[in-house]
């Protein structure tokens, strides 16, 4: 193994909206941050999702396998690159509500107290938001808990077609309400990410160093075990040893419980930080299904999405448990989620014979309806060996479905 001579203050572990964010906050402090990342930077062709080549199946998937519970394997949908899962995300940055850091009954179980508030977090939202450029409007949605400021650019302008369908949907006495959506206008793309917001401005300070392709395997603690001193990697085939005094997982909620099981030793024989034997167990994955509305009228398959609807988010009059939030998919040609069902637009064609990928893709409108399931110790990251295992059944069905079936009822695409 290669030991690197220098002494770090700080490692951070992944460049994705957590570790982006922390670099970009800590880079000015001075203190010398090493960025450890498996990925590399995405080309910009990668990063243009207005190619229909987006909907080459699993394009964004690592390559890499993992197992479900039967020990089948699958291709996980996690992008390894500079600014991780925030390169192809939605950019729909919303707050968490009031509500949510309270005991929730669920319909099929209850959701238990934080030990944290809303309050505790909303300087930090607010920061968030302006750092990420946050287009909103504060106020339209009356579940939305208080800000302490605006959202620091106006909403974005509703496409006409959606505009008549919040008008609709008003009149039906619902809050449609401007999907707070992080955007920038300083790329010809317009998503706002993790490396656009947090990784490039930090590599402006000299204090701090990225290395990519640097896969982190492992990490060492001091001889008594309490601190975690040693960040192991692999870097172009070749085992390197890094140092620092502070050492943060940022590599996204699966790779970092695994991280920690997999740096176990003789003190830590289940791994790290796990005494309590939790290290990977509560996994929580919200249900999500989109929704294809065709449409007789033909749109430009390429607008943002800008509408949520969270009238049943706390449940309503006849389900007194929370359903969750509906929002518009954006058009179909742009959005990523469609790139992951290609199935769908087989479906599809059965309703509109003599249409090719692109007219289904222009006479449609997505929604997407998402729940939120339960914390449940049998959700698990394993590691077995060299194998990676996530054991998910889903929960909390019923409240989806309720969601989806009395909002939807012409033709639904699950993709949970
Ligand atoms: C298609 C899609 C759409 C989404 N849309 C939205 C949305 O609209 N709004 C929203 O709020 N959220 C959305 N999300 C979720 C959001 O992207 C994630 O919650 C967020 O990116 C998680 O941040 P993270 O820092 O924990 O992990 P990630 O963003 O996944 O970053 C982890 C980083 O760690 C790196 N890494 C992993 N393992 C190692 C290792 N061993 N060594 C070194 N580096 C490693 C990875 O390469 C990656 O760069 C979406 C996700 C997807 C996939």
């Amino acid at each position: 193994m290669i030991i690197d001579d220098q002494i770090y203050d700080l490692i951070i572990v992944g460049t994705g909206a957590g570790g982006g964010t922390l670099a970009y906050k800590l880079a000015a402090s001075g203190k010398k941050i090493l960025i450890l990342e498996r990925g590399n930077f995405m080309p910009l062709e990668e990063q243009n999702r207005s190619n229909v080549d987006i909907f080459k199946r699993e394009r964004y998937h690592a390559p890499e396998q993992w197992y479900d519970s039967a020990g089948e394997p699958f291709s996980p949908q996690m992008n390894y690159a500079i600014g991780g899962n925030t390169k192809i995300y939605g950019a729909v940055l919303t707050r968490f509500r009031e509500q949510d850091f309270e005991t929730v009954n669920h319909q099929s179980g209850v959701s238990p107290e934080w030990g944290v508030k809303y309050a505790d977090f909303e300087p930090y939202y607010t920061a968030a938001e302006q750092l990420y450029q946050v287009h909103g409007q504060v106020g339209a949605d009356p579940t939305e808990p208080p800000h302490s400021q605006h959202y620091p650019f106006p909403a974005v302008s509703h496409e006409p077609q959606i505009e008549s369908i919040v008008e609709g949907l008003t009149q039906q006495g619902l809050h449609p309400a401007p999907l707070p959506l992080g955007l920038t206008r300083q790329t010809d793309d317009p998503t706002n990410d993790s490396e656009v917001s947090g990784i490039v401005p930090a590599l402006k300070h000299p204090n701090v160093n990225l290395k990519t392709g640097a896969k982190v395997v492992c990490l060492h603690t001091n001889p008594s075990g309490r601190v975690v001193k040693g960040v192991e990697a692999e870097i172009a085939g070749q085992c390197y040893l890094f140092l620092a005094d502070l050492v943060v997982l940022s590599c996204g909620a699966v790779n970092s419980a695994a991280l920690l099981l997999r740096s176990s030793s003789d003190r830590h024989p289940n791994g790290l930080a796990n005494s309590s034997g939790l290290v990977g167990r509560n996994l929580m994955k919200s249900l999500m299904t989109v929704v294809v509305q065709l449409s007789t009228k033909p749109n430009s398959g390429a607008f943002p999405k800008t509408v949520c609807v969270n009238d049943f988010y706390g449940g309503d009059r006849d389900f007194p448990y929370p359903m969750g939030h509906i929002q518009n998919a954006g058009g179909l040609l742009t959005d990523i989620i469609f790139a992951e069902a290609p199935p769908m637009f087989s479906v599809l064609a059965k309703f509109m014979p003599g249409f090719g990928l692109k007219q289904l893709a222009t006479h449609s409108i997505g929604w997407w309806a998402q729940t939120e399931d339960l914390p449940n110790p049998d959700h698990r990251v394993r590691v077995e060996g060299d194998k990676l295992y996530i054991d998910y059944t889903p929960n909390n069905v019923e409240a989806h479905d309720r969601l989806i079936y009395p909002t939807f009822r012409p033709l639904t695409v699950t993709s949970r």
